[in-house]
């Protein structure tokens, strides 16, 4: 099977996206990765701090190994938004396929400082493993939102810009590299989140000389998406759209059997959910029609 590295360089090539999709549970894991399945597309499993503190950082990084080798299939785990270097440590001894730093709160030079720490320990551990950085704050929540997060980066001035990601990318050895772009963390209650600078993105893509990857697509229109992706942005998380789907499903599955007391048959409900969301967003980021 193709690693991680080889899998996202073909994308690249090919102008397609991996999606990057949530999990607190083994339950949102399920729908994720069998709509990754019916597809055939390789998928990454994304894990923020609260939510692998609430699964368990080795035994999520477990569950997704044995998915892989079981069913010989492109599926990987990403240590999302990690604010410590002892936290990226700690998920790459459990075995993640890769890892973020996310000091984008940070002053840069701090940035960097820490970064290359994670990096440096990570390639000692493991040379396969990927690692992160981001560039510029989005918010930091995947919620719904009543308005957009206060000092996130939407104007173009606040935006990443291609200089500093090229500083940045050099100075730190990171694989990837997470801009803001006009993207957010969390989807505001309208549905529709502000449009992403398109022109930013090939910008900084060509400066930094790594493939990007594109936090907060939830609430993203498919055509920004599209765009996005023709302009260098090769994996796309998604987060509060799967939240969201997973608590309708459920709330839905016990309000149609109030008597249901069996999880396996009233979670069925959120499964779903989750792999309608998961299915939908996989098709459009693969290019597949
Ligand atoms: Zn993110």
């Amino acid at each position: 099977m193709q690693d991680l590295r080889s899998l996202i360089a073909d994308a690249q090539e090919r102008k397609v996206a991996v999606g990057h999709f949530n999990v607190s549970d083994s339950e949102q894991l399920r729908g994720i990765f069998s709509a990754a399945q019916e597809l055939a597309v390789p998928v990454i499993i994304g894990v923020s701090e609260g939510e692998r503190e609430f699964f368990g950082v080795r035994q999520i990084a477990a569950l997704v190994r044995s998915l892989r080798e079981e069913h010989d299939f492109p599926v990987f785990l990403n240590a999302d938004h990690t604010y410590s270097v002892e936290g990226v440590k700690k998920a790459v001894d459990a075995g993640f396929d890769a890892v973020i730093f996310d000091g984008a709160k940070l002053s840069l030079a701090e940035n960097i400082e820490q970064m290359k720490q994670c990096v440096a320990y990570a390639r000692s551990a493991n040379p396969a493993i990927l690692v992160e950085g981001e560039l510029g704050y989005i918010g930091g929540s995947s919620k719904i939102l009543d308005e957009v997060p206060s000092g996130a980066a939407i104007t173009d001035e606040l935006l990443t810009n291609a200089a500093e990601a090229q500083q940045f990318v050099e100075a730190t050895g990171v694989d990837l590299l997470a801009p803001a772009v006009g993207n957010l963390h969390g989807m505001l209650k309208s549905g529709k989140n502000p449009n992403l600078n398109i022109g930013r993105i090939s910008e900084i893509r060509q400066a930094a000389g790594v493939p990007l990857v594109l936090h907060g697509g939830s609430g993203i229109s498919d055509e920004d998406f599209r765009a996005a992706i023709t302009a260098g942005t090769t994996i796309v998380h998604i987060n509060t759209e799967i939240r969201l789907a997973y608590r309708k499903g459920i709330q839905i599955a016990l309000q149609d059997d109030r008597e249901e007391i069996a999880p396996y048959r009233f979670m069925k409900g959120g499964v779903k959910a989750v792999h309608d969301v998961a299915h939908a967003r996989l098709k459009l980021f693969n290019g597949v029609a």
